[in-house]
């Protein structure tokens, strides 16, 4: 298959834009690439169209060939599809205790993603955790998960025989909130297939505890199958969030993909072997890899990108040294500084950067929240993006509830914009002349 598809994206290479018969040839081979990597037939048609809407008549830079800018459009829209960059953390912003609900078939890897979960809270954020199983179903279930919580060294409840899972899991939140427990991990019994007397279970153990999460553990190894549990429990008990596991075996993870859409629910963490460490957060990108599966398609998207940095980077740069650069720039150009990982990225690729970096004290900016000044961004109005100068309390206030930010965080992203917006006319003062001169010197 990967020689395939190499084959029709070196086609494409030969030719100077794209047609509608060149992207309805190389789409078929990625359907072909889809399928095989288990994504649900559906899926594959809502993301072979988003492509081609997106691919077809579409100028293609000089710098790339059409066949590199068809792979990137693929993965830029798979990777969208999977949930956009970045990993989505678990939202535990609730008066403690908070409870998180882990729902699933039985076998799919709950009561070892509660453990890793624990232990993940435990020693990365000192959260105090509660471990409760409400598996009455399986005679060693509940001493399993005690036994997690002793490697994990977190707290578990007390086993009482004969509770029914809803009787333990109010039992767990009291426990929660008697001893102090920042999050109480609820683990539920799982069934061999859906059944209406699992959902109506797990419904009253939602009403009971109300989680702040409720995680749909799904094995990545099922397939197509995963689609089905993601919608049944998604329909009856409502899921906030999606773990994989079994990412260490050879699947290819296009249940990831289906389970994203059919849910909307993000994929928030995977799991990736038995031991309790073996959690990791989910990777779009990584898993949009993956699912194209091919060492040559990953190739071309990676030669792509490595150009269309270059030329973006070089854009930007120029905007620096004129001076220019409102909100809208910044915006459209947060993405770019992520992947440089600094502002002083950009300015590496200007000649006789270097002594400038230090003389501007080498500043590095924070590009863990520049993704979500781009939310922040959108909620802006046209005049505000312009001149941000007009943004006031009210206007904060405003911009901070339509983005889910706060004011703290609106007035961050203003802050951090000054400090470009500093740099630059910084370096637009010494203009391109002096900016070879200090590059000579
Ligand atoms: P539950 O029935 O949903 O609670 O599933 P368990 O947590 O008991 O897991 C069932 C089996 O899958 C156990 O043998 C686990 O060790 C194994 N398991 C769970 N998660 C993973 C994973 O990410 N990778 C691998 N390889 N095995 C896993
Ligand atoms: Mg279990």
């Amino acid at each position: 298959l990967s020689g395939k598809l190499t084959g029709v994206f070196d086609k494409l290479r030969q030719r100077g834009a794209l047609s509608e018969a060149d992207v309805t040839e190389a789409m078929r081979e990625v359907r072909l690439a889809m399928l095989d990597a288990d994504v649900a037939l559906p899926v594959v048609k809502d993301f072979t169209t988003k492509v081609r809407e997106r691919a077809i008549g579409r100028e293609v830079m000089d710098s790339i060939s059409p066949g590199q800018a068809v792979a990137k459009i693929v993965n830029d829209v798979l990777i969208e599809a999977l949930g956009g960059a970045g990993a989505v953390p678990l939202n535990l912003a609730a008066a403690a205790p908070v409870a998180i609900l882990m729902v699933g078939l039985q076998g799919s890897g709950k009561t070892t993603t509660s453990g890793k979960i624990a232990l993940r809270l435990h020693t990365r954020e000192r959260r105090r955790v509660l471990l409760a199983s409400l598996d009455t179903q399986r005679p060693a279930a509940q001493l399993q998960l005690q036994q997690l919580a002793e490697k994990a060294r977190v707290s578990s409840l007390p086993i009482v025989p004969g509770q029914t899972p809803v009787q333990i899991a109010r039992r767990a939140m009291e426990t929660g909130r008697r001893e102090g427990f920042d999050v109480v991990i609820l683990d539920t019994a799982g069934r061999l297939s859906i059944d209406e007397a699992l959902m109506a279970e797990v419904r009253e153990i939602r009403a009971e505890t109300n989680p702040a999460e409720t995680l749909l553990v799904v094995d990545a190894m099922t397939g197509q199958d995963a689609v089905n549990t993601a919608k049944a429990f998604n329909d009856a008990v409502g899921v906030t969030g999606i773990v994989m596991t079994r990412m260490d075996g050879d699947a290819r993870g296009g249940a990831a993909l289906s389970m994203r859409q059919i849910t909307g629910a993000p994929i928030k963490l995977t799991g990736s072997g038995e031991k309790l460490e073996a959690l990791e957060d989910f990777h779009p990108e990584r898993v949009a890899g993956r699912i194209l599966g091919l060492g040559d398609l990953a190739g071309l998207v990676e030669k792509a990108s490595e150009t269309l940095d270059q030329e973006e980077t070089e854009k930007l740069a120029l905007k620096m040294m004129r001076g220019k650069f409102d909100l809208d720039d910044y915006a459209s150009q947060i993405k770019q500084i992520a992947k440089m990982g600094s502002i002083g990225g950009i300015l590496d690729m200007l000649p006789g950067m270097g002594k400038l970096k230090d003389q501007l004290g080498n500043k590095e900016i924070d590009t863990s929240i520049l993704t979500r000044h781009g939310a922040i961004i959108s909620s802006m109005t046209k005049a505000e993006r312009r001149t941000p100068d007009i943004i006031k309390a009210s206007r904060k206030k405003r911009i901070a509830a339509g983005s889910g930010s706060t004011v703290q965080e609106v007035n961050r992203l203003l802050k951090q914009f000054d400090d470009m917006s500093t740099m630059m006319k910084r370096i637009s003062k010494l203009g391109v002349k002096g900016l070879m001169r200090q590059g000579m010197s």
